[in-house]
């Protein structure tokens, strides 16, 4: 049984993430309580992921366009009140459009003074240049307000927390693709971040958390270690979500804090 959560009725929450997927991965548990819990919850994804995020270079506008409709189902399936879907070039996040990027979250900072922010830190998860790009952008403009900064959170994932998942899903027979994402050395999330100073326990939002994972459905093959993982399994690895607040000066705010477990 987990505790019962604090209303967050009027509160507002910007998650900025890089590409369609991201947010269900790496918070969607966190999106889904925070919304059920009455906060405003936005989603802004810079790209529409449309090289594949991590399979290769080439451009693909169909997959573009496939993605953003897997992406609104995602979100329909964590209850969270908006989406942004922005059309920055994926794969260029940390080099293209940087203006345009930053611009984007300032004017939802400037329009939402009380809004939280949520996104990623400077390992970007497990070093991907995208994600490390919407870090950069999203501190600069966050910085840039000074005083009326807004409290920043940084999704994060201690080191082993993926190894297991895959340990997990080759125990159900899963074997890991010679290329693309799921290829990745899986000791590589976490590595190197700085430790997580929040925890939150997302297990009651778990069977939304994993639908709008699924809900990724081009990315989210018999190659992913998700849909070989039990469901016991994913209760397990699905269920707690690590966050570090970030340490700049700002207006004050629990948002997070408050579901902390
Ligand atoms: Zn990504």
């Amino acid at each position: 049984m987990t505790q019962a959560v604090p209303r967050l009725d009027g509160q507002v929450v910007l998650a900025v993430f890089a590409h369609p997927d991201d947010e269900s991965l790496a918070c969607g548990g966190t999106l889904a309580t925070l919304a059920a819990a009455g906060a405003h919850v936005v989603v802004m994804c810079a790209s529409h992921g449309e090289r594949g995020s991590d399979i290769g270079p080439v451009r693909n506008d169909a997959l573009g366009l496939e993605r953003a409709v897997e992406m609104r189902a995602a979100v329909a399936a964590l209850g969270i009140a908006e989406l942004r879907l922005l059309s920055h070039p994926d794969g260029e996040l940390r080099w293209a459009a940087v203006t345009d990027f930053n611009a984007d979250i300032l004017l939802f900072l400037r329009r939402h003074p009380h809004a939280s922010v949520i996104t990623f830190g400077e390992d970007g998860l497990y070093w991907h240049a995208d994600h490390i790009g919407v870090y950069e952008r999203v501190l600069t403009a966050v910085l840039s307000l000074g005083s009326e900064a807004p409290p920043l959170y940084f999704v994060t994932m201690p080191t082993g927390v993926m190894p297991e998942v895959v340990h997990a899903a080759k125990a159900r027979g899963w074997l890991p693709p010679r290329k693309g994402f799921w290829s990745l050395v899986p000791e590589s999330f976490g590595l190197h971040a700085k430790p997580h100073t929040i925890t939150i326990d997302v297990r009651a939002f778990v069977p939304q958390k994993l639908a709008a994972i699924l809900a990724h459905r081009s990315q989210m093959g018999a190659d992913h270690p998700f849909s070989n993982l039990a469901e016991a399994d994913a209760r397990r690895w699905l269920g707690t979500e690590f966050f570090r607040r970030a340490d700049i000066p700002g207006r004050p705010g629990t948002v997070l804090e408050q579901l902390c477990t």
